[in-house]
């Protein structure tokens, strides 16, 4: 098949644009590589765009723990204008707030700045091995089928795509087929602000807060809520077992169970916040017909959700319904297992080490079915460092493996999946591509210096140091 193919050369290919994917293409085109992103879908950006906040950029302390490309694209959308930025939830974390659309130019901005080839709508679906060697990607688009030859090869699939066609070692989550729900985000616009704060002082039995030593926990619920008054912004977690939503599902306003209605503000000039809620769990989302499915019901939630709202949350009365999510929310499906697998324990105990090329620091955070929903918050409210070898695709000399399909356990996975420190593995998977094409043996994603990997890091902004 690969005699008959047309061919295109690139000196790295990233496949998927989610967030891990445009940082890794961001990296690898700011050194100098002749950079290609593939994604399938029609927009580059993934959960970046969605109406979600970035998680994991902050420890709990409130230090920034990811810098670099996610900087770099965060200070565009500021210049933008539009930029809410980190708020701190008063349960367990500081996330940053963004407003998705504006995050779709900001996004496309960086990538072009950087002369990232971006090839949308197209799907990696198959490879061309030479011994444990990726030495070509098959991808097919509307043109036709292309051989794309590279030294280096990124998997930002979230899927692990990639990996599994080259013959890695991939996982699931579990050998009881759990896999953390599907979410279909959506927005309200026209929200009350104020007299949503002014019920959550009020009530503050409905709201999550108080979580992490280190956020509130010396504070009565009704004192975090006056907190997030003061804070001013609509960001508040609303409980899934508390009085609000329990009476919700008992009298049939809010049709199905969850842990949460997370308000998540994305743009102050519109009123508009983000609502992470409806979910269904177990849906192995690698299966395409499940997953399309899922779509039919979890619209018929957020319906539910937004009339709910309309009606029985303060600050909602008048607001509207202003925009679905471009795709179903995925938040857990195969990973590759790497050189090294990260591990609960790691995060936990905010371990530091020396091979380390980015950090996390979001809690062990694993959605379930209906209102269960672990959430472990990391030692001290720190960070943990992720190390080299869990980028490194097991078995072939030339994978990489970033996001949402990284190589680590179901727990170490239920920190690291958020986007800051997926970002922080994918921009070392593009720096760590470059300095392995420009070695004496070319693609050998083993061979890489560290010292040298990690300076270039801190060089582009990358946050690597510090006890935090
Ligand atoms: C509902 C929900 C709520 C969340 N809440 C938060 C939050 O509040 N804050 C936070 O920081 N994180 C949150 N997360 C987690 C985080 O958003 C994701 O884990 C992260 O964005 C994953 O990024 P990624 O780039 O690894 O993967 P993805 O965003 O999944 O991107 C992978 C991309 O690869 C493309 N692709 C897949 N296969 C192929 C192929 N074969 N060929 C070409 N393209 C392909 C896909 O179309 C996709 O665009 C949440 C996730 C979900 C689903």
């Amino acid at each position: 098949m690969a005699q008959r193919l047309k061919q295109e050369n690139y000196d790295v290919v990233v496949v998927g644009g989610g967030c891990a994917g445009v940082a890794a293409a961001v990296s690898a085109a700011k050194n100098g590589a002749r950079t290609l992103l593939i994604e399938a879908g029609s927009m580059i950006g993934g959960e970046l765009i969605t109406g979600l906040p970035v998680d994991g950029a902050l420890n709990a302390r409130g230090e920034w723990i990811v810098g670099g490309v996610l900087k770099e694209i965060l200070d565009e959308h500021e210049r933008l204008g539009g930029y809410i930025g980190p708020v701190k939830d008063w349960r367990l974390i500081w996330y940053v707030c963004i407003d998705p659309e504006i995050m779709k130019v900001a996004v496309s901005n960086v990538v072009r700045r950087h002369g990232v080839h971006v090839w949308m709508y197209s799907f990696a679906e198959d490879v061309v091995m030479s011994g444990n060697e990726v030495s070509g990607l098959v991808v097919l688009n509307k043109r036709q089928r292309t051989l794309v030859n590279s030294r280096v090869y990124i998997d930002c699939s979230g899927d692990g795509d990639l990996a599994m066609l080259a013959g890695a070692e991939t996982m699931v989550s579990n050998d009881k087929g759990e896999f953390q729900p599907l979410t279909m985000l959506f927005r309200m616009s026209g929200v009350d602000s104020r007299r949503l704060l002014q019920f959550c002082v009020d009530e503050p039995q409905n709201i999550a807060v108080g979580e992490s030593e280190w956020m509130g926990a010396d504070l009565t619920p009704r004192q975090c809520a006056e907190k997030l008054y003061e804070q001013g912004q609509p960001a508040v977690f609303l409980k899934g077992n508390g009085p609000l939503i329990q009476t919700g599902i008992k009298t049939g306003d809010l049709k199905y169970e969850t842990a949460l209605i997370g308000i998540i503000p994305v743009s102050n000039e519109r009123g508009e916040v983000s609502v992470n809620t409806t979910r269904i769990a177990n849906v192995d989302a690698t299966d395409t017909v499940k997953l399309s499915e899922a779509f039919g019901s979890l619209v018929d939630q957020v319906w539910s959700c937004v009339s709910f709202m309309r009606k029985r949350i303060p600050g909602f009365e008048n607001a509207h319904f202003s925009g679905l999510a471009h795709r179903v929310g995925i938040r857990e499906t195969r990973r590759i297992v790497g050189d090294y697998v990260l591990t609960g324990d790691d995060v936990l105990n905010a371990r530091k080490r020396e091979d380390g090329i980015g950090k996390g620091a979001h809690h062990i955070d694993i959605h379930q079915d209906g209102i269960k929903q672990v959430r472990i918050p990391v030692r001290h409210g720190g960070s943990y460092d992720m190390p080299y070898d869990m980028l490194v695709a097991r078995g072939v000399k030339n994978v990489y493996a970033a996001g949402r399909c990284m190589s680590a356990d179901r727990e170490a996975h239920g920190s690291a999946r958020v986007m800051g420190p997926c970002m922080a593995q994918g921009e070392a998977a593009g720096l760590g591509s470059v300095i392995s094409i420009r070695s004496n043996d070319p693609g050998n994603i083993r061979n890489v210096p560290l010292r040298q990997l990690r300076e270039g890091l801190a060089a582009q902004g990358a946050i690597l140091a510090g006890t935090n």
